[in-house]
Order: structure tokens, then C-alpha cells, then sequence
């Protein structure tokens, strides 16, 4: 390496052998399924040129302040991983997949430690350290406030099980959590909340500010060891990706958490008759997979056995594979740093369900369904949650008022910028 700083030396030599491997394939079937360059067909927007600015770092030819800029535009979706050769030829034998995802995540924490930040991304990480939740549009946010979206339910702090319930939720979209407390109840699951629940700090590591996002995660794990808490069930797949994937990282053998999702629980209950979906729903839907519950995790079996199980709703699927492409554009705060991409991916999202000729498109995650709506509106198509449909099948939903009287304009002091998170 020639002319190149020793925290980039360090970072390069880390990732080169990633970065030739990319590089020496010589593919493009990764840009297929990106939802960035499905709208900008920008090649610095590329999974490939993610992992070719390394070599060229190596070579001297580019600098990280060259480039920094060019790894906002990822989701961090994990569609490219799943796509690319490498990992399709070698994965199975050899456990190998290509880590695109990870290697956006170390570009933006080395830019972060070099001083390189986002102005978007800096402001909305400031904002979630100033009051321990993301600073949610529309609404204020106070730490005091995180658990008012469970009022009447009759919940209590702790025990072997809790529900995380994330930012988004927690402070605007509080039917979702209240259907699925609702649902948990309804399904004889006993369970109750964190004593003080920070956000779960994963927003912060995509955006680069891991010290930040470590704070978060040791002051929840703290909590839930103070608590006696054993398992922790998420309902938002961002949280549910940082728990399994960030927190395992920091915490190595200490963590001793069990981690569900709620789609799979709800599916055993449905299907082991403890909860019953006696409404009928009469609509012609299709699914939307969270792109890290299926890319990322695996997961896009019991959403739709769920789907499937609910009486008067016919289901038009497409399969996950299929929706390797699929993205809402809302993850990887690119949502916070280019609203237009967000928007663009999403009326992609919603063209697509639009050729099926449904009137519901049916999502598991919450960050996707402001963006969806907002699409979905201009088609004629309602988004909706899946856990809420759940709980109007069961017969258990209610309608609660929105949080901080829906006050319109930015959250907490006003200093958020416009976007969604994570
Ligand atoms: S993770 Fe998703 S958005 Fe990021 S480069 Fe890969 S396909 Fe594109």
C-alpha cells in the first residue's frame, strides 16, 4: 500500500481478501437485486464498487474521503449477499456468504472515526442520545413517555419474558404494539416490559457510530439481566436483526438472551390451536417481506403461514426469493439522507404489488410502512400490519388514541431530520 493512513491500512487489510474476491468474480448479478441501483443505476451505488473502492484504497488510487459518500446509498437489505455467486456456490459446504452488509457498516464507522459524518446521520444519532429513543416524526419523544403505548393493558416490568417495542412503535404507531399485546394475551403468553427500554442502538451502528450503538445495547442487556428477563420477543425486525446479529458481537458468551420475532411465535400459537382467527378479513393481499427478517435472518415461512390461516383474506404471494429485489427503501437510515431514493424503492415496492391487483399489501415491519402507505396511497393500496390484522382475525384489536395528541411537525425538540430510521 502506498500513501495510505494507518486506521485505513488497518480497515484494508481486514477487508481485502472480501474485496478481491468481489472483485475477481467479475458478476453483476448482485446489481440485479440491489433496490439502490434499481432507481439510481448509479455504479458507485453498486455492491461491486463497495468492495472495488477497498482494492483501490489498497492501491493508493482512492481515499476514504473519496468514497465515504457513496455508502449511503445501501439499505443494508443483504439482497446482493444472498444473489451473489460467491455465496450461493460456496455457502452451503463451506458456511461462505459474501458480507456486503458488514463491510458497508466498517466503511461508515471508519469514515465516523475519521470525522467524515453525515450531516443527516449525526443529527439523528445526537437527537437518540438526547432522550434514549430514535426522534420519531410527528411525535414528541420522551424517554418518560416509551411505555404509554401499553396504557389499560395491565402489563407488568419484567419477568422471563418481555416485548421490545421499538421506537416507531413505541411512540406513533402504537396500535401495533397494543394489537400485539392483544394477541400475546389472547394466546395465553405471559410477558411484560423493560424496566427503562433505550432503542435497541442498532440505527446508530448502521450509520457508523458504534460506541454509540454499544451504549445502547450494554444499558438494555443490564436491564433485562437486572430484571430476570430470559427471553425478549421483538415485533420489529430491525431490533430483531441487531439482537441476534450486534448484540451476539458485543457481548460474546455474556449474552444468554433468547430472541424471537413475533411473526414466528404467533404462527405456533395459531397452529397449535392457542389462538384462534375466528374474524373474517375481506381482502385480496399480498405480502411484503421485511427485508431482515427474509434476506438477513431467514424468516419468510411463518408470516405466511400466518397469512394463510386468517379466514376471508385471499393471499396473493410472491415468493421470498422472488422478493430478493423487493425493499421498502426505509432501512440503513437511507431514509434519513436521501428521502428520494426511500420514496423511489417504495413505489417500485408498490408497482409490484399493484400487477398482482390487490387492495392490501401486508408487511411485518413497521419502518417500511410509512414509506409503503405513502406509495400505497397513490395506488389505491392499504398497507397494513400484519400483527394488526392478526388481532382484528382474533377479535382482539383495539383502536387507542395516537400518542403525543399526533402533534404534526418534527420529533422532540424539532431538530430531527426529515426520514425514517435503521
Ligand atoms: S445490501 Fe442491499 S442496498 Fe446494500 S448494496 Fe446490497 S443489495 Fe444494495
Amino acid at each position: 500500500m502506498t500513501d495510505v493512513d494507518p486506521a485505513t491500512e488497518t480497515f484494508v487489510e481486514q477487508w481485502r481478501d472480501h474485496a478481491y474476491s468481489c472483485f475477481s468474480s467479475g458478476h453483476k448479478f448482485c446489481r440485479n437485486v440491489c433496490p439502490v441501483m434499481g432507481v439510481t443505476q448509479d455504479e458507485n451505488h453498486s455492491p461491486t464498487a463497495f468492495h472495488a473502492n477497498v482494492v483501490a484504497m489498497e492501491q493508493g488510487l482512492v481515499s476514504l474521503e473519496d468514497v465515504a459518500r457513496d455508502y449511503v446509498h445501501c439499505t443494508q437489505c443483504g439482497a446482493c449477499e444472498t444473489r451473489c455467486p460467491n455465496t450461493l456456490m460456496a455457502g452451503d459446504f463451506y458456511r461462505h456468504r459474501t458480507r456486503t452488509v458488514d463491510l458497508v457498516r466498517a466503511v461508515r464507522a471508519l469514515a465516523v472515526d475519521n470525522g467524515i459524518e453525515q450531516p443527516g446521520w449525526k443529527q439523528w444519532v445526537d437527537a437518540t442520545v438526547a432522550v434514549r429513543s430514535e426522534p420519531v416524526l410527528d411525535v414528541p419523544v420522551e424517554q418518560e413517555r416509551v411505555a404509554d403505548w401499553a396504557d389499560g393493558l395491565d402489563l407488568p416490568v419484567g419477568g422471563g419474558t418481555i416485548l421490545f417495542v421499538d421506537c416507531e412503535a413505541a411512540f406513533y404507531r402504537t396500535s401495533l404494539p397494543r394489537a400485539v399485546a392483544r394477541i400475546l394475551q389472547a394466546g395465553g403468553v405471559e410477558f411484560g416490559l423493560m424496566r427503562e427500554q433505550w432503542c435497541c442502538g442498532g440505527p446508530a451502528r448502521e450509520m457508523g457510530y458504534v460506541d454509540r450503538a454499544r451504549e445502547f445495547a450494554e444499558h438494555n442487556l443490564a436491564d433485562w439481566h437486572d430484571s430476570g428477563v430470559e427471553r425478549v420477543i421483538t415485533l420489529d425486525p430491525h431490533d430483531y436483526v441487531s439482537f441476534t446479529e450486534d448484540y451476539v458481537e458485543y457481548f460474546g458468551d455474556d449474552y444468554d438472551i433468547e430472541i424471537v420475532h413475533v411473526t414466528e411465535l404467533v404462527a405456533e400459537l395459531v397452529r397449535e390451536g392457542r389462538l384462534e382467527l375466528p374474524v373474517p378479513i375481506p381482502a385480496v393481499a399480498t405480502y411484503h417481506d421485511p427485508c431482515r427478517l427474509n434476506k438477513r435472518r431467514g424468516i419468510h415461512e411463518s408470516p405466511r403461514e400466518i397469512l394463510r390461516a386468517i379466514p376471508g383474506l385471499e393471499f396473493r404471494d410472491v415468493d421470498h426469493v422472488t422478493q430478493w429485489s423487493y425493499c421498502s427503501g426505509a432501512g440503513g437510515g437511507l431514509a434519513i439522507e436521501r428521502p428520494d431514493l426511500t420514496d423511489a424503492i417504495s413505489s417500485q415496492r408498490l408497482e409490484r404489488a399493484a400487477a398482482l391487483e390487490v387492495d392490501t399489501l401486508v408487511s411485518a415491519c413497521v419502518w417500511s410502512e410509512r414509506p409503503l402507505s405513502k406509495a400505497g396511497a397513490d395506488r389505491g393500496i392499504e398497507v397494513r400490519d400484519l400483527m394488526e390484522l392478526v388481532a382484528e382475525a382474533a377479535g382482539v384489536s383495539d383502536d387507542p388514541p395516537r400518542p403525543g395528541g399526533a402533534t404534526p411537525g418534527p420529533a422532540g425538540d424539532g431538530s430531527a431530520p426529515e426520514g425514517g430510521p435503521a
